[in-house]
């Protein structure tokens, strides 16, 4: 699996699936989780209304993950996990670890040979950069092969693409 470090808008990437950062009841929220709603489209919140409905009627648990069709993205697919908030005392890195492996384990599912993941609980849920980046580099790096080739990380900003780039030199 080769994993690649881009800078830029996961909403605009052209890759078989792009990850969002949920939250549990995955009716929408800000951050990367908004944006993504709004590229896909308003056919986004109808799914979720309805994987909620059918499958998810508690939410979805913090460390799962769950795929949706990508709508209006160029992404076919857009799969859901939900990270652990730093500030509501959700700190252990096993469940961080698991947002990364459960939604690798979904692409694989699918099928699909290009994933992106965003720098999951780093924004609004708080965690330290080096810490996501420490954890998501080494869970994808040691993950079981499968239809899977590349994983980009996509970054807002230059100091976690920073942080991210460390963290790849060190498992390489
Ligand atoms: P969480 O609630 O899991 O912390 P956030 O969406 O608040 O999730 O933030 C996760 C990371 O995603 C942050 O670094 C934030 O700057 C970044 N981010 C926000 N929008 C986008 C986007 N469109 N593309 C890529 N990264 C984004």
């Amino acid at each position: 699996m080769r994993i690649e470090i881009v800078e830029g808008d996961i909403t605009r990437r052209d890759v078989d699936a792009i990850v969002n950062a949920a939250n549990s009841s995955l009716l929408g929220g800000g951050g990367v989780d908004g944006a993504i709603h709004r590229a896909a489209g308003p056919e986004l919140l109808e799914a979720c209304r309805e994987l909620r409905r059918v499958r998810l009627p508690g939410g979805l648990p913090v460390g799962a993950a769950v795929a949706t069709p990508g709508f209006q993205l160029a992404a076919r697919w857009i799969i859901h996990t939900v990270g652990p908030n730093w500030h509501a005392g959700e700190r252990d890195p096993g469940l961080l670890a698991s947002c990364f492996a459960e939604s690798l384990a979904v692409a694989q599912d699918l099928g699909a040979e290009s994933v992106a993941f965003p720098a999951i609980s780093a924004g609004i849920y708080g965690w330290d950069r080096r810490e996501v980046a420490s954890i998501a580099v080494s869970t994808v790096h040691t993950a079981a092969p499968g239809s899977v080739e590349v994983v980009e990380f996509v970054l807002f900003g230059p100091e976690m693409a920073r942080a991210f780039r460390s963290a790849l030199r060190e498992v390489g």
